[in-house]
Order: C-alpha cells, then structure tokens, then sequence
C-alpha cells in the first residue's frame, strides 16, 4: 500500500531525484506526465500509461504543511476507510525537523504506533521533543555557529540535503564528508548521480561548499562536473578554519553512514570546549 503526502500545488517542491521511476506492477518506466504530484525520487501520485495502474487510495494523510521555525506542522487524517479500524488523525503535529521526507517517516511512525494503540496526545507530545541526537537532523553550536549534521547514504539523500540547504533562509555553508564505504567495493560511481549543479547559483551568490573525507576523489570529480567551485577539507575543524566570518554562517554537514560518527565526535569536542572557553 503506497501513501503519500498531499500538498498545495503552490507548496510543490521541484521533483529531486536521480532514480527513474517505474511502474510498481508493470515496470514501465514512468516520466513527469505520468504523477500527477511529484515529490521526490519516485515518491508521489502516479498512474501507468502501459499497464493502467495507479498509485493505490490513500489510507492517511498527511496535509496542511506548514514550515515554521522548529520545523514542521502538519495535519494527519484519515481517509474513508480506516486502516485496522484506528482513527490516525491527529491536527497541529510540530515535527522539529526539516526535510520533506521526514514528513514521509512520520507518516510511518504515526501508523505504526496508532495500530499499537498509542493514543493521538501522546504520539504529539513525543514527536514535538523528538532530538535523536545520532547526527541525523542534530543541531550544534562551536564558537556561536550553528551546525546541522544529517546522513546521506544515496544520491537521493544526498539531493534531499542539498535541498534542506537551499532552502535555508540566511547564510549558510555546505561541507559533505565521506569516508571509505567497503559495500562499495571501490566503485564510487553512484556518486555522479549527486545533482550537486543545484548548487550552481548558490555557490555563485557567495555559498562556500567544501568536500573530504576519505572518498574525497569521486566528490572532486562529481562536483568538477557540476561546475561547482568547492575546497577540499576533510574534518569539521578543517572547514571552520576555513570559513572566514564571524560565525553568522550556519554549516550543513553532509556526511555518509561511515563519517558521521567521526563527525559527531568531533563536533561533541568542539562544541565542548568552545562552551568552556
Ligand atoms: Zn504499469
């Protein structure tokens, strides 16, 4: 059973992805006229010009979106026929997240607690303390700069961060940090599929962007063929020193499976005694 978001066509976001879509019965590949809303990836409402099927009757919702500091608001609600006969809708959820696709995880988390009874209070008081503090999404402060760190493990994370960023409001810097993936078996060539060339015309407006770590080469060469103007530094404190202000610019750190831990625990220490001094 699919499930997807519903959203204003003005809160559309531009479809992101690398990934072909395909018919989920038939195979066929699926092109732009094909959803009748996009979001990501292959995510959406989508109908098969082959086979004539179509993305299943929605069970819960997700709607009335809204982004406001924290986050997100959003509305669940339950269609006609209720899953597993639970009630899921519960109104005015603050998700204190960014990313549209955690609103696709707290769809799943809603439904999945609702079938285990939890009730509708709860499951918002939770989500609104919600702080994983395991790098995804996790908020940092060194020396008065903000630094958000979130995993990517495929072009389409990586593509959803570069996204989270783009929309930031004010300055902001990108570093993405990879380190050895061993599944990868040396071949690197998925990271090609990253649609860095968004970052065209923020790197033009002045947005510093830096890659490293110890798959440094094929983020060299992905970016090159973006175009993208970027520096090579391989650790948080190489990209702090490398960012000359003073502290205003918030610092996404993209960072994979493999470097995320490393990158957490040096943020721990910076964060740490930048609080003593
Ligand atoms: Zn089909």
């Amino acid at each position: 059973m699919v499930r997807y978001i519903r959203q204003d066509e003005s809160q559309r976001d531009k479809p992101i992805g690398v990934e072909s879509p395909r018919c989920p019965v038939c195979g066929a590949e699926l092109d732009e006229d094909d959803y009748r809303l996009r979001h990501y990836s292959q995510l959406g409402c989508w109908s098969c010009p082959s086979c004539k099927s179509a993305a299943p009757a929605l069970d819960v919702v997700a709607s009335n979106i809204r982004e406001v500091p924290e986050g997100f608001l959003i509305d669940i609600a339950d269609s006609t026929e209720q899953l597993g006969g639970r009630d899921f809708a519960v109104n005015d959820v603050l998700v204190p997240c960014t990313g549209l696709y955690m609103v696709y995880n707290l769809l799943a988390v809603r439904i999945a607690t609702a079938l285990l009874g939890c009730p509708a209070e709860v499951f918002r008081d939770v989500v609104a303390t919600f702080d994983p503090k395991n790098g995804r999404l996790q908020e940092y402060a060194v020396g008065g700069r903000a630094i958000m760190t979130n995993m990517a493990k495929n072009p389409v994370g990586f593509n959803q961060n570069i996204h989270m960023a783009l929309k930031y409001p004010a300055l902001y810097a990108v570093a993405f940090l990879m380190d050895d993936m061993v599944e990868c078996n040396g071949d690197y060539s998925w990271v090609d599929g990253i649609e860095f060339s968004m970052l065209r015309s923020a790197v033009e407006a002045g947005v510093p962007v830096f890659y490293g770590g110890e798959i440094a080469d094929p983020l060299d060469r992905a970016l090159s063929a973006a175009q993208i103007t970027a520096e090579r530094a391989d650790t948080v404190a190489d990209v702090l020193a490398k960012l000359a202000d003073d502290g205003a610019r918030k610092l996404f750190v993209i960072a994979n499976y493999h470097a995320l831990e490393r990158v957490c625990a040096e943020l721990d220490r910076l964060q740490a005694t930048t609080k003593q001094s």
